[in-house]
């Protein structure tokens, strides 16, 4: 579910993979997960624009151990040698053929470090967009993805004209997650927590103060839902 805390470990266990490349498409079959940072140090320029909605996410560059000495001076490759789609070509071309389309948007989960050994899941994004653009060095692929409202049932085709969805920006999580102390506010579980729109989204919270933003574990958020149903 979006906005879930999860560490490292618990990310791969519900992927069922290492998810040590930050990109893999087709997982199943039935939907690519991307890691994003927004932090300061963070290897690749990742993004969120439109008040939250939208992702722009950076391509990889060429791995580490392979001939080349510098990636980031390196045009961010395309294909393998070989000529097989390496992570960049593979999300490109599924961008592509959405755009004219030839399929339906790739549905891919989006989880961001927001420090060290702590992940959010951002949840489901569509992949509508990309393209190939310089920096100061040599050419780059950007991914456009838009956050959408459920999704998360991946047996089910996505829908055509799904809801937009906002996510938590980084800065508002970090400071909840330090301010709440990584515990939950009502009973202190340091596991399966949760951020948790104290006033939700539909009934008019904000998402963009962290006066409106708490931790809560999955018992007391669920027990939360309940209460307001
Ligand atoms: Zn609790």
């Amino acid at each position: 579910m979006a906005d879930n805390v999860l560490s490292y470990i618990e990310m791969c266990r519900r992927e069922g993979t290492s998810l040590q490349a930050g990109m893999n498409f087709g997982l199943g079959g039935s939907h690519s997960v991307i890691l994003m940072s927004v932090r300061p140090n963070a290897p690749y320029r990742d993004r969120l624009e439109d008040g939250g909605t939208t992702l722009i996410y950076e391509g990889h560059d060429e791995p580490k151990g392979s001939a080349v000495s510098n990636p980031k001076v390196v045009d961010q490759p395309g294909t393998y040698p070989s000529g097989t789609p390496t992570q960049n070509g593979r999300f490109h071309r599924a961008a592509q053929e959405a755009k004219t389309g030839a399929r339906a948007p790739e549905r891919v989960r989006v989880y961001e470090k927001i420090r060290t050994g702590i992940w959010s899941y951002n949840g489901i994004f569509l992949l509508v967009d990309s393209w190939q653009e310089d920096d100061e060095y040599r050419r780059v692929f950007k991914f456009k993805l838009m956050a959408v409202e459920g999704e998360e049932d991946l047996s089910i085709p996505a829908v055509l004209n799904p809801t937009r969805r906002r996510v938590i920006p980084t800065a508002v999580k970090l400071e909840v997650w330090k301010r709440d102390s990584g515990k939950c506010v009502m009973c202190g579980a340091t596991d399966e927590l949760h951020f948790d729109h104290d006033l939700p989204w539909a009934k008019g919270g904000t998402s963009l103060a962290a006066s409106n933003v708490q931790l809560l574990c999955a018992r007391h958020n669920i027990a939360k839902r309940d209460r307001i149903r």
